[in-house]
């Protein structure tokens, strides 16, 4: 994957810009405040269809404008790809794909971008909607089918809690749960399944990753962790564990008027060498593990899309000490992988590495 262009008109601070990143690394040099991070977010919307900041696209619009436009020109295995946006004050956003019209989420899985900023160091010990959403946004990249299941559920979840809710009030007869319970439970059974393959594809290439990262150090593993199940868990009864579950569980849903068991109360756990790294784990440990993760990712997409998809590192390089940015910067020269890096100082990078641009208060230029 290769950005070639990136087009912004009226994008945040940006009134009018093109910038035409290298193949290889770019660093975006700038003070706080300049328009680093807004470069980076417009790609990743491109990818997955959302701002990483905001639920409001309307944010993304210059202030007194009433419209914004971002256009990413860029080559998906050797053919060329353009994704357009215009984000509105008032009104909805729209998007275009080699020059038609798509929805939202036919975004997903055409310009792949993995995004590694500060908060992902704490993958391993923060809240576990972290990890879920890690999981979700790598897999959706990977397979929109996927990602397609992903928004069902969703819906399915976000009804059945309405109608949780109306039964608790009155409003509605306990028997329509009925109508959602199997649709639910087929949908969670794809989800997880999935998940599960995915997870032990992705704890297979972080293992590799984090002993070169490490050297050596106890090999580092990822399970998914089934919300509710004790141990390992047995794919072949999955339908029948999580009809129980339902029943068992549909009192105190209705109380509470919302659905405590599914794919969306699940996690992620890592352990090295057999020790909960979430509970046990040093900070350095978790920092090699987070970072692991983050490479894996680059590596379970380059599998299934058939080449790496672009890196953002938005401002992680002052996060991470001198050896852990080695490797980092190592495993991009060496894969050779299109990398858009921001940072406020330029002492973090060997002199050789790639393309400087230089960002201030919305204008970039190449250095
Ligand atoms: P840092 O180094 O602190 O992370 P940065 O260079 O990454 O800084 P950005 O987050 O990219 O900074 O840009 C922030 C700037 O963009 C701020 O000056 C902010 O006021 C401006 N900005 C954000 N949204 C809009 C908007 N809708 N219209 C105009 N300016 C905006
Ligand atoms: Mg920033």
């Amino acid at each position: 994957m290769q950005i070639n262009k990136i087009t912004l008109r009226n994008y945040r601070n940006y009134t009018d810009q093109e910038i035409c990143p290298a193949p290889g690394v770019n660093i975006f040099l700038g003070k706080n405040a300049q328009g680093k991070t807004n470069i980076v977010e417009a790609v990743r919307f491109a990818a997955l269809g959302r701002s990483h900041r905001t639920a409001r696209d309307a944010e993304l619009v210059k202030f007194g404008a009433d419209e914004a436009r971002a256009k990413i020109e860029f080559e998906k295995m050797g053919v060329s790809n353009t994704v357009e946006l215009s984000f509105f004050t008032h009104g909805r956003l729209k998007a275009r794909r080699n020059g038609g019209n798509i929805r939202r989420k036919d975004l997903v899985g055409a310009l792949n971008a993995v995004l590694f900023a500060p908060e992902d160091l704490f993958l391993i010990k923060g809240a576990p909607d972290n990890r879920r959403r890690f999981l979700d946004a790598e897999m959706s990249q990977a397979s929109p089918p996927y990602y397609a299941e992903l928004l069902t559920y969703t819906r399915l979840m976000k009804q059945r809690n309405t109608l949780l809710k109306d039964i608790r009030d009155g409003l509605a007869d306990r028997r329509s749960l009925s109508l959602w319970t199997p649709q639910m439970i087929a949908c969670a059974a794809k989800l997880i399944r999935r998940r599960l393959a995915a997870v032990k594809e992705l704890s297979g290439i972080a293992a590799a990753l984090q002993q070169r990262i490490s050297g050596g150090a106890a090999e580092m593993s990822i399970s998914y962790v089934l919300h509710g199940y004790d141990g390992e868990p047995d794919t072949t009864h999955l339908e029948q564990w999580y009809e129980a579950r339902m029943r068992e569980n549909e009192e105190l849903d209705i109380i509470r008027g919302t659905t405590r068991i599914g794919p969306h109360r699940d996690d992620l756990s890592f352990t090295a060498g057999g020790t909960d790294l979430r509970a046990y784990g040093s900070q350095g440990q978790q920092r090699t593990a987070a970072l692991s993760l983050k490479l894996s990712e680059l590596e379970f997409l380059r599998q299934a899309a058939g080449e790496y998809p672009v890196l953002l590192l938005d401002d992680v390089m002052s996060e991470l000490d001198l050896d852990r940015r080695r490797n980092l910067v190592g495993f991009i020269e060496r894969e050779n992988i299109q990398t858009l890096i921001t940072a406020t100082d330029g002492s973090y990078f060997p002199d050789h590495i790639g393309k400087y641009w230089h960002v201030e208060n919305g204008h970039v230029t190449a250095e």
